[in-house]
């Protein structure tokens, strides 16, 4: 729930700036663009001036909900720094944990008394100045519509897409568990205000290139199970990536087709990543909770879709997580 509290503490963010910069975490998602863009453009429509800041480009699969602007902007010291500094309030969008600013955690947490968070991922303590936290929203593009309409602003269309967008991704597009009467709510607000589902899907997921579908058919042709069948995993090698030309993109939904397999409660998607290191994808089913085993590595995110990135060899990292997840996937936790 937004609390009273955290409407008064925008209400003074609103009404303290004029030039906002929003971060979110690394390789930013539909609910990290989609709830920049919203509120951006929410900021927009008071008339001050917004930027877009991030460790990474945004995806070329989000840069749709960036068409009419704010569009993100890959942080650049001497690009960045100074705006940074001129910045009224630097607002951290999905993202509470400063490990996940990437380069921009030493640059934010030195300006850390203008900050302002907004986020529904579970994080112990933040340094962030104000906090609005609620770990019971399903995206942060909830929490970001019930704000701004509390500014009694209805989203233009693009604004409707982009939260749309956001809410859609982060529940699956209403399926995972953290989808709730309030996800209903708001989409249907959104819909109400414009946001076309039926192009949010085909931007988001009829746009793969052909190496995608290769990378996935051999990634899914190598598909290991183990503890009866309970735990499911795939790798994909730098070798792999490279053979099918599928450089840049982004694997997570590998993990989809892998829970779709009957009897699969725990599903792993290892990606070698240069320099050896290897990025872990965590997914779950019902009260099987990978944010734990995750944050044991490392890495955090939901109960039920957590990552890691972790420093080691291939094989390695594969024996040491696998071995973990057939411990939870056995009875323990
Ligand atoms: P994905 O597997 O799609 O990259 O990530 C699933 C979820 O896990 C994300 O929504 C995010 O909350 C979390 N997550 C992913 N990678 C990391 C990481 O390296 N560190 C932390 N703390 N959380 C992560
Ligand atoms: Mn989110």
């Amino acid at each position: 729930m937004i609390t009273a509290d955290d409407l008064a503490a925008f209400r003074d963010l609103v009404a303290r700036a004029k030039l906002y910069v929003l971060v979110t975490h690394v390789n930013p998602d539909g609910d990290a663009i989609g709830s920049q863009v919203g509120l951006g453009r929410y900021l927009l429509s008071l008339g001050y001036e917004v930027r877009i800041v991030n460790q990474d480009v945004t995806p070329p699969d989000l840069r749709f909900l960036e068409f009419d602007g704010p569009s993100g902007e890959g942080y650049d010291p001497a690009r960045h720094d100074g705006l940074l500094d001129a910045a009224d309030a630097i607002v951290l969008v999905d993202n509470s944990a400063p490990d996940r600013l990437g380069r921009m955690e030493a640059p934010v947490r030195l300006r850390a008394a203008k900050t302002f968070c907004i986020d529904h991922h579970p994080t112990p303590a933040t340094p962030w100045a104000v906090n609005v936290i609620d770990t019971s929203a399903s995206a942060t593009a909830i929490l970001v519509h019930e704000l701004v309409r509390e500014g009694e602003w209805t989203p233009d269309r693009a604004a409707a897409d982009a939260l749309y967008a956001g809410l859609a991704t982060d529940t699956g597009f209403f399926r995972f568990n953290s989808t709730s009467p309030r996800a209903f709510r708001v989409a249907a607000e959104l819909l109400e205000a414009g946001a076309d589902p039926t192009r949010c899907y085909r931007e988001l997921y009829e746009r793969n290139t052909p190496a995608y579908t290769r990378l996935l058919g051999r990634a899914l042709a190598n598909l290991s199970l183990s503890i009866d069948g309970a735990v499911a995993s795939v790798g994909i090698t730098l070798a792999m990536i490279e053979a099918c030309g599928a450089t840049g993109v982004d694997t997570s939904e590998f993990t989809t087709p892998l829970l779709a397999v009957d009897g699969v409660r725990v599903a792993i998607l290892f990606r070698e990543l240069p320099g050896q290191k290897v990025k872990v994808s965590l997914r779950s089913k019902g009260e099987l909770d990978v944010q734990r085993m995750a944050s044991e590595f490392g890495g955090g995110g939901h109960r039920n879709a957590s990552g890691i990135v972790m420093p080691g060899g291939f094989d390695d990292v594969v024996a040491r997580v696998t071995a973990r997840a057939e411990a939870l996937a056995s009875g323990g936790r």
